[in-house]
């Protein structure tokens, strides 16, 4: 089993080098992640310049000057021979929960690995503190799809509660809640007056109820959601085609 380690914090992130700790009880892994933070990169491809990958001499990491999903694309296409048989994604420094997976570059690397035939599966803390409780449930999933694989069309998106492993209470299966909007756009100024700006924090839990990611987290549990790629809005199709008629 050789397993493709990617993030989006960047090949020298705390969170990618307790995984492949963890990982490596469970096969060979091999690291191919970004040369610096690129959280909040979705599932961007860089197309207008090349990409360079530097091997990082005391761990072996690749060091991608690209996206996550770059990373995992360039991985899987051309740089890891044998190809990888799964790709782990993490462990990223906070939360991807609810509406954060859109944004979320751990999760398009889980995502853009999915061709492999395996189920990928993004990793996140909920925090910044407690990376080995993580690492933990990573490897216990890891080994637990090479006994019983899932359908090779799913991601699995899980998020770790910043706690000791002790105080976790269980895993739950969750659904995906969601955020108010996102907090307003910071406006600043640079030493010479001129406007910048920052975008802002995520919002808020708005649907954090009884089934949702949030909750578990709340409640001390790891989440897991099954995510799909199809994002066809099914229950809306006969409705949208009544709405094309009305237009006459
Ligand atoms: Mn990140």
């Amino acid at each position: 089993m050789r397993i493709l380690v990617s993030n989006d914090d960047g090949v020298h992130a705390e969170g990618i080098r307790a995984l492949c700790e963890a990982l490596r009880a469970c096969g060979e892994v091999v690291v191919v992640a970004p040369d610096r933070n690129r959280s909040g990169a979705s599932h961007s491809l860089t197309l207008e310049v090349p990409l360079r990958v530097t091997r990082i001499s005391e761990t072996g990491y690749h060091a991608v000057k690209g996206t996550p999903t770059d990373c995992v694309h360039l991985a899987v296409n051309e740089l890891v021979r044998p190809e990888p048989d799964m790709v782990v994604a993490g462990i990223n420094h906070g939360a991807n929960l609810g509406d954060d997976v859109i944004y979320s570059g751990t999760v398009a690397a889980a995502t853009e690995g999915r061709h492999l035939g395996y189920p990928s599966l993004a990793i996140s803390l909920v925090g910044k503190t407690h990376f080995a409780t993580a690492a933990h449930y990573a490897a216990l999933l890891v080994k637990g799809l090479m006994k019983h694989p899932l359908p090779a069309d799913q991601i699995l998106n899980v998020n770790v509660p910043d706690l000791p492993l002790e105080q976790i209470r269980g895993i739950r299966v969750t659904r995906l809640g969601n955020r108010h909007r996102a907090e307003s756009v910071i406006r600043t100024e640079d030493p010479r007056g001129q406007p910048i700006y920052w975008i802002g924090p995520p919002g808020d839990k708005q649907d954090a109820g009884e089934g949702t990611d949030f909750a578990a987290i709340e409640q001390g549990y790891v989440s897991i959601t099954p995510l799909t790629i199809d994002m066809t809005a099914y229950d809306s199709l006969a409705g949208l085609g009544a709405w094309l008629d009305l237009q006459g």
